[in-house]
C-alpha cells in the first residue's frame, strides 16, 4: 500500500498555552501519544501524525494508507489547532500528497429513499448514498445533515480548503445544519437509517423529516462526534434525540457487557422494540404531559446508579441541555470521572436553534 503523506508549518507564538488541550482533544479521538521536548507523535488506527516545535512555529504532518485516513487526520489536527489558537488566527496550508484535493472526504450527497412512522413522533428517513464506507470506520456514528429550506431550496454543498477543512458557501447558498445519527447502515447496498424526533416549534431537521418525499436530496457530512469508549460496564441516559444512539449501541456492543440504560420518551406509544443484544438492563421513563427537557427523571435515574469496581465502565449520556450539564458536573466535578469515562453531551436546548453538540 502506498503511504500518503503531508505537512503544513504554521507561525504559533503562544503553542505552548494550549499544547495540553490540543494533545487532549486528539487523545479523546483515540490516539496514542508519545511526547517528547520539541516532538509529539500521534497514532491513531487510521494513519499518524506529528507535531516538531521550535519557539514560534510549529510543523504538522499526517501520513495514512489511504486518501480517507488521510483528509481525517487532516482535518482532525486542523481542528484542533484552528479551536484553541483561535486567538492567533493560525494559517494552516497544508503540502504534499492531495494538497490540491477540493472534495471534502467527509461528505455525500444523498437522497431519500423513505420515510415511515417508528412511534408517533419518531419519523425514519432512509437514505441511499455512495461509498459510505468511511461512516462505518472511525468508531462513532453521528453526522451533520446539511439540509435545504424554503429560503435557500438547492444549497451549494461545501468543498475541501487548503487547510484541511470545509470550505462553506456564501450564505445565500448554504444549507442548514443539524446533528443526527446514523441509527443503522449498509455500504453493501448503500443505505442509511436516520430517525428524526418531530418536536413542535419553528425547526429546520423536523420539518424537513415530516415533509421529505421519495427523490428528495439531502447533504451528509461525518461522521462526527468522538468515538465511544469500549467498557465491560456501562451506565446510560437519553430522551428521544439521543434513543438513536442508545439503541445502536445496545445492538451492537459485545453481549457480554453489563450495566443499566434510562430513556425517556413522551409516554408509552413512544417506547420502541430494541434488540438489546447486551446484558445492559433497559428502563423506560415517561413524561406522560411534562414538557421534553423539564422531567428531572431521566438525569435523577442515571446519577443514582453506583459504579461498580473491578472493570472497566463508561457513563454515556444525551439529551437536553440542562440535564446533560447536570449530569457532566456530577461526574466530572465530583466522581473525578474523565473524558475517558465520560460523555455527557446536550443534543438540544429548550428554546434554542441548532444546538450542533455536546
Ligand atoms: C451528536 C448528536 C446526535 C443527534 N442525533 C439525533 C437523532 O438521531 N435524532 C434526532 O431527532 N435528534 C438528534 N439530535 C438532536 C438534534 O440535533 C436537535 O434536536 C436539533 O435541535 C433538531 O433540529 P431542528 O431543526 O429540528 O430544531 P431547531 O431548529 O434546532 O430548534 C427549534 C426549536 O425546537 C426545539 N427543539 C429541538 N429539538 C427538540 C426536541 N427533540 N424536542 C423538543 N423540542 C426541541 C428547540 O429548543 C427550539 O426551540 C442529535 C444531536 C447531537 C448533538
Amino acid at each position: 500500500m502506498t503511504e500518503l503523506a503531508c505537512e503544513a508549518h504554521l507561525q504559533l507564538q503562544h503553542l505552548p498555552n494550549y499544547l495540553d488541550r490540543i494533545t487532549d482533544r486528539l487523545h479523546s479521538f483515540n490516539a496514542d501519544i508519545s511526547q517528547g521536548e520539541d516532538r509529539i507523535d500521534f497514532r491513531f488506527d487510521f494513519g499518524a501524525a506529528s507535531f516538531d516545535m521550535t519557539p514560534g512555529s510549529l510543523v504538522m504532518r499526517a501520513n495514512s494508507g489511504d486518501a480517507d485516513g488521510l483528509a481525517r487526520i487532516k482535518d482532525l489536527l486542523a481542528t484542533a489547532v484552528q479551536v484553541y489558537a483561535k486567538e492567533e488566527q493560525p494559517q494552516i496550508v497544508w503540502s504534499g500528497d492531495l494538497a490540491d484535493e477540493t472534495q471534502l472526504a467527509q461528505f455525500r450527497e444523498m437522497t431519500v429513499v423513505s420515510a415511515t412512522w417508528l412511534t408517533p413522533h419518531m419519523r425514519r428517513i432512509r437514505l441511499a448514498g455512495e461509498r459510505l464506507e468511511r461512516f462505518g470506520k472511525y468508531g462513532n456514528m453521528h453526522i451533520r445533515m446539511l439540509f435545504p429550506t424554503e429560503k435557500i431550496p438547492e444549497p451549494q454543498w461545501p468543498t475541501l480548503g487548503r487547510n484541511g477543512l470545509a470550505v462553506w458557501p456564501s450564505e445565500d447558498h448554504r444549507p442548514t445544519p443539524r446533528a443526527y445519527t446514523i441509527r443503522a447502515f449498509s455500504v453493501e447496498e448503500g443505505w442509511m437509517d436516520v430517525d428524526f424526533v418531530t418536536h413542535e416549534g419553528d425547526s429546520v431537521g423536523s420539518k424537513w423529516a415530516l415533509e421529505s418525499t421519495a427523490g428528495d436530496k439531502v447533504g451528509i457530512m461525518g461522521p462526527v462526534g468522538r468515538p465511544l469508549r469500549q467498557a465491560d460496564w456501562y451506565v446510560m441516559g437519553a430522551d428521544e434525540t439521543g434513543l438513536p444512539a442508545l439503541a445502536r449501541m445496545l445492538e451492537t456492543l459485545p453481549p457480554t457487557t453489563t450495566g443499566v440504560a434510562f430513556v425517556e420518551v413522551a409516554d408509552e406509544r413512544e417506547r420502541q422494540d430494541i434488540g438489546n443484544r447486551t446484558r445492559i438492563e433497559l428502563n423506560w421513563i415517561y413524561r406522560n404531559g411534562v414538557a421534553a427537557g423539564a422531567d428531572e427523571r431521566l438525569a435523577n435515574s442515571v446519577l443514582s446508579v453506583a459504579w461498580p469496581d473491578g472493570q472497566t465502565r463508561f457513563g454515556w449520556f444525551a439529551a437536553e441541555a440542562m440535564a446533560a450539564k447536570r449530569v457532566r458536573d456530577r461526574w466530572r466535578s465530583e466522581l473525578g470521572l474523565g473524558r475517558d469515562q465520560t460523555l455527557a453531551a446536550a443534543y438540544w436546548r429548550r428554546g434554542i436553534s441548532g444546538l450542533m453538540a455536546g
